[in-house]
């Protein structure tokens, strides 16, 4: 009976994947095999290795088969002609589309790393689908959400001594550093007064709108993040205002972090209505470590943003 089943699913998966021209079969294979970062490779083994996916490209299709290591992740296309020098698009579809996303991507992009494949993972957040869907969007303001890595890590934090009133505001940007390090377990931001890139507070006297906001200043050749302003004014300054202004800082990191946009969850500290949380959700903290997993130069977009 196991055998019949296992028989009756392979055929499904032959008839779904077997080549359209099939006067002209092709024994060719593509490998193209990639090494990642240890926290990314932990992240694809937590979703299995799957030898099932199919390939399609200008209508030509083939099995693809996924094979994952510690250190490294590698496509082999089979029946795969890569002697036809084309941009056409390649569809990596995967069997299981409850655990990996379906991939649109090119020729070119599978041979220069540019094409890992992405589980599905999942978001507390009832607004969101998973947590691609939620770093998609929160990353295509200012990201086009390609995944782009600041120039090194961690990212230094310049507080330097500003105080508004009752409130000091370097302390409230200090306080928060230490609120993402504890989040994340890791020092991603590090107070820091003399490294000449990073995120640094700016303060100008009076009343400013919006009360705090960032603001990119430098990128390198690349477009890698540099340099972040965090402005500050007068808008915190009375003795009421503490837990506002350590929540604003927060939520500002989250921006330094490269969440550029604002969230629809009120749970999330960028909620787009400012936030009412102290900390960075569960939500956040897994997207920023998913940005920084994948490989820089990868787009989000070429991931399915549903289930099926
Ligand atoms: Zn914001």
């Amino acid at each position: 009976m196991r055998t019949k089943l296992l028989l009756f699913s392979l055929t499904l998966l032959l008839g779904s994947c077997h080549s359209i021209d099939s006067t002209a079969p092709s024994h060719a294979v593509l490998v193209a095999q990639h090494t990642i970062e240890p926290e990314f490779a932990v992240l694809l083994a937590s979703s299995g290795n799957s030898a099932s996916w199919c390939w399609e490209k200008s209508g030509d299709t083939g099995f693809a088969e996924l094979e994952l290591s510690s250190n490294s992740y590698s496509w082999k296309l089979n029946d795969y002609n890569s002697h036809r020098k084309d941009s056409s698009i390649i569809t990596l579809q995967p069997e299981n589309t409850l655990t990996w996303h379906c991939l649109t991507t090119t020729h070119a992009k599978l041979v220069a790393g540019l094409a890992p494949p992405l589980p599905v993972l999942q978001i507390d957040s009832t607004e969101y689908t998973n947590l691609h869907h939620f770093l998609v969007e929160m990353t295509s303001p200012r990201y086009n959400s390609v995944v782009t890595h600041w120039v090194g890590e961690p990212i230094p934090v310049q507080v330097d001594n500003f105080v508004s009133g009752f409130i000091n505001l370097s302390d409230a940007l200090s306080h928060a550093t230490n609120i993402w390090n504890e989040a994340f377990g890791y020092t991603v931001f590090e107070v820091n007064q003399f490294i000449p890139w990073g995120v640094r507070l700016i303060y100008t006297p009076g009343m400013q709108s919006p009360p705090l906001y960032i603001r990119g200043v430098r990128l390198d050749d690349s477009g890698h993040p540099m340099l972040m302003h965090i402005h500050a004014g007068d808008n915190y300054s009375n003795n009421h205002t503490n837990i506002w202004i350590n929540r604003a800082m927060v939520h500002e990191l989250a921006h330094a972090a490269c969440l550029w946009g604002h969230s629809r969850d009120r749970n999330h500290i960028l909620w787009e209505n400012g936030p009412i949380v102290d900390t960075p959700s569960d939500d956040e903290i897994r997207a920023i470590r998913l940005w920084r997993a994948m490989p820089d130069g990868t787009s989000l977009l070429d991931y399915s943003l549903t289930d099926f």
